[in-house]
């Protein structure tokens, strides 16, 4: 079968990998029909020291059960299922608690061990407690807005969740990517009045505010906050959802949450250390966030497309086959795309 490997920096291959396969009782084989290029995965595109072996990449896909181990029970032959960006038992502690991510018998996809979202096929291990079964048929016009909920819907709603959005807030949502743009769906969605989009890129903008962004902001470093500030009667915003991880965005999302507020964080950060600790600490800020537990979301969010009342599909602006997926990193990566759907 075709997948992706990524050798380094710059460097993505589509190759001629062993096929996946059935290995232990609790694995589906699911042959992918949707996959996607995510922001984070521009992080090692643009860091990852050279490498003989390679990873296998992508964490978001949906596609169709080929075959399942014999304790399987909750899919099935012939299911059309979407896959969480972390695989997990479904059983354990945090699981129960809605908290896959950090699932003790759970962990990513891609890599050296395991099949990733931007290949043919995946062997998905814990099948049962990972897979979410989509009640429609592959092609469904739906597709795009289904297959955000693997990653950056979810995500995003988890950053608004995080920065405690509720009804009446001002939120602030620093960076124009998918999840940011995800971001703003979210925060929309759980009442925010005021929705300050922290972005430079036109067409992203453009569709922010169609999501319901009521004012952007592109400035940057201390004229950002200067703004975010003055659009917030000088207080700052109650809710800032962080979604990019590097250092001078973590900088900005602090510096622009009010006293008491709350910054969710759901971009990976990309440096040892949160800054602003002292300014943070005396304006009693929350930092909170983390990897989003997208498969416990994935509940509250798929009727919300199913019925047509948010549209996170609409981030996917590119469309390629598998062997297009090269081309798809540099362009996400020059800001030429803002996501890449894979069909096969
Ligand atoms: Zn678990």
């Amino acid at each position: 079968m075709k997948a992706t490997v990524m050798y380094g920096a710059h460097d993505v291959r589509v190759e001629e990998v062993p096929d996946a396969r059935i290995v232990d009782p609790t694995d589906a084989l699911v042959r992918v029909t949707r996959g996607s290029i995510c922001g984070s995965d521009l992080w090692p595109y643009n860091s990852m020291p050279a490498s003989q072996v390679g990873n296998r990449m992508g964490h978001e896909f949906v596609g169709i059960v080929e075959d399942v181990g014999a304790q399987v029970r909750s899919v099935k032959k012939g299911d059309l299922v979407v896959a969480p960006f972390a695989w997990s038992d479904g059983t354990c502690e945090f699981c129960e608690q809605g908290l896959q991510t950090s699932c003790l018998h759970g962990g990513w996809w891609g890599g050296t061990e395991l099949d990733g979202g931007q290949g043919e096929a995946v062997r998905v291990p814990q099948a049962d407690g990972t897979l979410v079964v989509l009640p429609v048929g592959p092609d469904h016009a739906l597709m795009p807005s289904l297959l955000t909920l693997s990653d950056v819907m979810g995500t995003g709603h988890h950053a608004a969740l995080t920065a405690r959005v509720r009804p009446g807030v001002a939120a602030a949502v620093v960076g124009d990517g998918a999840v940011g743009l995800c971001g703003v769906i979210a925060a929309r969605r759980l009442g925010a009045e005021q929705i300050i989009l922290l972005g430079r890129h036109p067409d992203r903008i453009a569709l922010a505010r169609q999501f319901g962004a009521t004012e952007v902001v592109s400035e940057r470093g201390d004229e950002a906050i200067e703004r975010v500030r003055a659009l917030t009667g000088g207080l700052g915003a109650h809710s800032v959802l962080e979604c990019v991880g590097h250092g001078e965005a973590v900088h900005t999302a602090i510096s622009i949450a009010r006293a008491g507020g709350a910054v969710g964080r759901v971009g990976v950060p990309q440096q040892e250390t949160i800054p602003d600790a002292r300014p943070g600490f005396y304006a009693n800020v929350t930092i909170a966030g983390g990897p989003a537990p997208v498969r416990a979301y994935m509940y509250e969010l798929m009727p919300e497309v199913l019925e047509g009342r948010i549209e996170p599909g609409r981030v996917f602006d590119r469309i390629t086959t598998i062997d297009g997926v090269p081309d798809g990193y540099r362009a996400m990566n020059e800001r030429e795309a803002i996501k890449v759907m894979i069909k096969f």
